[in-house]
């Protein structure tokens, strides 16, 4: 079978790849093809049928659909290719990709591909919960899409599981549908999303519970009831007609799994140095895939900076990196993006990302060959943001080796306004 050859395939439409189409077209790349697997393009905004979206971008505060539907507009004016319907099989070297859709099998060649495939949530099986398997245990991406794009109410009284930004917008859609959650549970002593927005489960009525842990689901048929060991210990019994687990996002690397690409087990998203490129560099990665979890804009802004590089380095602006130094880091720190560093000094990506595994509060240093470059007292708490200004570590090209440590205590105190 004869390819189709293309300058840059960027894999997914949601805001990473849709920015970075556009921003790829502005800086004169000719073919540019976001390949989609659904048959309308717009990524997982789609189907969050609520504001805020859009504002940094665009000026203006979009719904999800609205903003999506933004995305698609400003691409195809821009002259980029959507081919929807089509899902992306296999990452080849250099570029080359398999896609099936009902038409059949058909093989791209791209100079680059943009890897965008975003997030999903930690499905009931990997989470080990116990008990039955009734119908109505879902994650938030499926009750939105039962909402939002069928119109169907998956149930009347579920129980909550998370508190991140994502489970309190569950909320917002179950009121909006009729929908009374029984309550909200947590695991951990505090909520994941951050004071004030952790208070809006009881500003809606929701009970919220700290350091409770679902144990097991019952129902034959449909769920009836769920078990739930509280912070005391105390074992406690919800009756409820559904199971929402919410959160726990893992990035959608199955393709990067399958592939040649390195695979990064902390961040869960392919290994990049700080141009956005994979270990084959004829691939990049931008937007979630690259960490769980960020928000629509910031993935947008990822998208466009990420394609800005692609660009240059189409243009033979980057050099080819003959060697790139992997960044350490050690617990309490969890991932690293990028994972590589490329001493070619040419700047590439602002920042370097970081996540904690537990709350901690300390210094958090650069090391680059044992010296300190850079360093910040912080207090730090899971899945929230913690960004390093690359300009600020003055790396050159002669460097050989480069460590992030964060020296500090466990802080597990609940914040102001978190407390049960
Ligand atoms: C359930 C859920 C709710 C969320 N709610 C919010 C919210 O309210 N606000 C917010 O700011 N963020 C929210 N997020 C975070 C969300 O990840 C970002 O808003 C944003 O969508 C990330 O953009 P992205 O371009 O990286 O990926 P996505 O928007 O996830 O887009 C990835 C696209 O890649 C496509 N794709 C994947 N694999 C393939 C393949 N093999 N072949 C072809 N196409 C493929 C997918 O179909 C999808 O359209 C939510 C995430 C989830 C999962």
């Amino acid at each position: 079978m004869k390819p189709d050859y293309v300058d840059v395939a960027i894999i997914g439409s949601g805001p990473a790849g849709l920015s970075a189409a556009v921003e790829l077209r502005r800086q004169g790349v000719q073919r540019v093809v976001v390949i989609e697997r659904e048959n309308t393009p717009g990524g997982v905004p789609r189907h969050c049928g609520h504001p805020p979206f859009g504002f940094r971008e665009y000026g203006r505060i979009y719904s999800g659909p609205d903003y999506a539907r933004r995305n698609v507009a400003e691409a195809r004016s821009a002259g980029v290719e959507l081919r929807l319907g089509h899902t992306v099989t296999h990452l080849g070297q250099g570029g080359c990709l398999h896609l099936v859709s009902t038409a059949g099998a058909v093989t791209l060649q791209a100079k680059r591909v943009l890897l965008a495939t975003g997030v999903r949530e930690t499905p009931r099986a990997a989470r080990l919960i116990g008990g039955d398997r009734p119908l109505g245990v879902i994650n938030t991406g499926a009750l939105q899409a039962y909402l939002y794009l069928h119109n169907l109410k998956p149930f009347e009284r579920p129980l909550i599981i998370g508190t991140e930004l994502v489970s309190l917008s569950s909320i917002l859609s179950c009121r909006r549908a009729g929908i009374k959650p029984v309550a909200m549970i947590e695991p951990n002593v505090r909520a994941t999303a951050r004071w004030p927005l952790s208070l809006f489960p009881r500003f809606c009525g929701v009970p919220l519970h700290f350091g409770a842990q679902l144990l097991d689901i019952h129902g034959s048929g449909r769920v009836e009831a769920a078990s739930v060991r509280l912070a005391n210990g105390q074992l406690a019994r919800f009756e409820c007609d559904g199971v929402l687990l919410t959160g726990n996002f893992l990035p959608e690397a199955s393709l990067v799994r399958q592939s040649h690409l390195l695979l990064d087990p902390n961040s869960g998203g392919p290994v990049i140095d700080q141009y956005g490129r994979c270990s084959d560099p004829a691939y990049f990665a931008a937007g979630n895939l690259l960490r769980p979890v960020e928000t629509a804009g910031w993935s947008y802004r990822e998208g466009a900076s990420i394609a800005r590089l692609l660009a240059k380095d189409l243009r033979g602006e980057i050099p080819t990196a003959h060697h790139t130094l992997a960044i350490r880091c050690r617990a309490p720190l969890k991932l690293c993006v990028p994972q590589r560093f490329a001493p070619t000094g040419v700047a590439g990506l602002e920042h370097l990302q970081l996540r904690v595994s537990q709350a901690t509060e300390g210094e958090l240093t650069v090391y680059a060959d044992g010296v300190p470059v850079w360093s910040k007292p912080m207090a730090c708490l899971p899945e929230r943001r913690i960004l390093i200004p690359v300009a600020a570590l003055k790396l050159n090209a002669s460097i050989q080796q480069l460590d992030v440590d964060f020296v500090g205590h466990a802080h597990a105190t609940p914040a102001q306004g978190d407390t049960p």
